[in-house]
């Protein structure tokens, strides 16, 4: 059997990934094509996988401020967005058999269980999939940060970003039709270069933490599971 590079991991969807051609929303033949990506390498190689869902394809908290309005109250709209995103991913993935606990960061104990790190850990060595919810559960925080903040907290060993674009590149490709796609790049290039992958809250984090960063497009079939066997695709982010 292959021995997969990363046992546990934490896996990062943007909104937007969930919403597929039309660019807002939820489209659930793509969030179930996600959801079978997933299926894949839990099923083949059993890594403990956790998830971090966006928001951006419902509302994004800046939007909102950027508009007048109170900037805290708009990152709780953008917490609640992920939740129903999150909703969306454990309803797909519960539909092809893949057993899922979403745990939210803000209390809301009809929907989902409320975010408890050794209990997290505990559904992910029972191979159960656990989405994160509602962001950090602080406004002028990102799901980026999220992912980092959540990866350390349970020693996952890398953050896959899974987005709509396949990796980092040097400009923007949709500005520059020369931007050339980095294979590999460290947390400093990433924060001095201001290259957009991730803020720089989430950048520090997984540079002190020492977690990788696998950034990759979710789009193109088979790019979870290569992920996480480590092979060379996107951009590899690390020290
Ligand atoms: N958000 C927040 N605190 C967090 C995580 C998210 O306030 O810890 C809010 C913020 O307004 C953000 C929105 O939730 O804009 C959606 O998350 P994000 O923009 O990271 O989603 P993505 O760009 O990945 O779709």
């Amino acid at each position: 059997m292959i021995t997969p590079r990363y046992r546990r991991v934490v896996l990062k969807l943007s909104g937007e990934a969930l919403a597929g051609e039309q660019g807002y929303g939820i489209s659930p033949e793509v969030v179930l094509y996600i959801a079978s990506e997933i299926k894949e390498v839990i099923q083949q190689f059993r890594v403990e996988t956790a998830i971090v869902v966006g928001g951006g394809n419902i509302w994004r908290g800046v939007a909102g401020s950027a508009k007048g309005m109170d900037r805290a109250t708009a990152d709780y709209m953008g917490m609640l967005a992920t939740v129903i995103n999150s909703l969306a991913l454990q309803d797909a993935l519960e539909k092809i058999g893949v057993d899922t606990r979403v745990q939210v960061a803000i209390e809301m104990r009809a929907i989902a269980e409320t975010y408890i790190r050794r209990r997290a850990i505990r559904h992910l060595e029972k191979g159960r999939v656990v989405i994160f919810a509602a962001g950090t559960g602080n406004p002028y925080f990102s799901t980026d940060t999220t992912a980092a903040l959540r990866a350390a907290e349970i020693e996952a060993e890398a953050i896959l970003m899974a987005k709509r674009v396949d990796g980092v590149y040097d400009s923007d490709p949709l500005q520059n039709a020369g931007a050339r796609k980095l294979d590999q790049l460290t947390y400093i290039e990433m924060l001095n270069r201001g290259l957009g992958v991730m803020d720089a809250t989430a950048a520090s984090l997984c540079m002190e933490n020492g977690i990788p960063v696998v950034v990759f497009s979710i789009y193109e079939p088979g790019n979870i599971k290569k992920a996480v066997l480590g092979e060379n695709i996107g951009t590899f982010i690390g020290s």
